[in-house]
């Protein structure tokens, strides 16, 4: 049977699914976490509902806990077409990330800068954030998307149809 410890999940992560309740994977769960644990780059399409929030954020979670971080930058970047998303998918992140040390924070619009700029300050692994606020982070100095390794356009589809091309390149 397909499990989660054979599509090569870390021990830690391993601990997160489990404190999720998940048994086994999905069909997209299992087509994409071997790609995406093994670094490479996909494009996944699935309805909503069948798991692809687990499919991006689990092998995200894998490769950060098993690399060790070099100083304070970030180093996943998730960009999501609207605010309630962003804030569903960085749950998700805490959820399945609980065993590990690794630190997000939801940027999103609406709301005062202040808190999010203070947990920028303390220093992140994993931003989950809509676009427009992002960019206002970014071009205020305080995200720098140097040092990024994974990155995961959610929803993108939707993402172009609300005209954000521009704030995406
Ligand atoms: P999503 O398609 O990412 O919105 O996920 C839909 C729902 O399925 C969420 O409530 C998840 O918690 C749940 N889910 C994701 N992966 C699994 C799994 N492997 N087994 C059971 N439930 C899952």
């Amino acid at each position: 049977m397909l499990t989660f410890k054979s599509l090569g999940l870390s021990e830690a992560i391993l601990q997160g699914v489990l404190a999720a309740g998940y048994s086994t994977p999905t069909p997209i769960q299992a087509e994409a976490l071997p790609v995406a644990c093994s670094g490479r780059d996909l494009i996944g399409c699935a309805q909503t509902g069948t798991g692809k929030t687990a499919a991006f954020v689990l092998p995200m979670l894998h490769r950060l806990s098993v690399s060790p971080r070099r100083g304070r930058a970030v180093r996943a970047l998730v960009v999501t077409p609207t605010r309630e998303l962003a804030l569903q998918v960085e749950k998700a992140v805490r959820t399945y990330g609980q065993c590990t040390r690794l630190r997000s924070v939801a940027i999103y619009g609406g709301v005062g800068m202040g808190p999010q700029i203070k947990a920028l300050r303390r220093g992140v692994d994993v931003i989950v954030a809509t676009p427009g606020r992002l960019l206002d982070h970014m071009d205020r100095g305080n995200i720098d998307l140097g040092r990024v390794e994974v990155l995961v356009l959610d929803e993108a589809d939707r993402m172009l149809d609300m005209g954000f091309i521009r704030d995406i390149r």
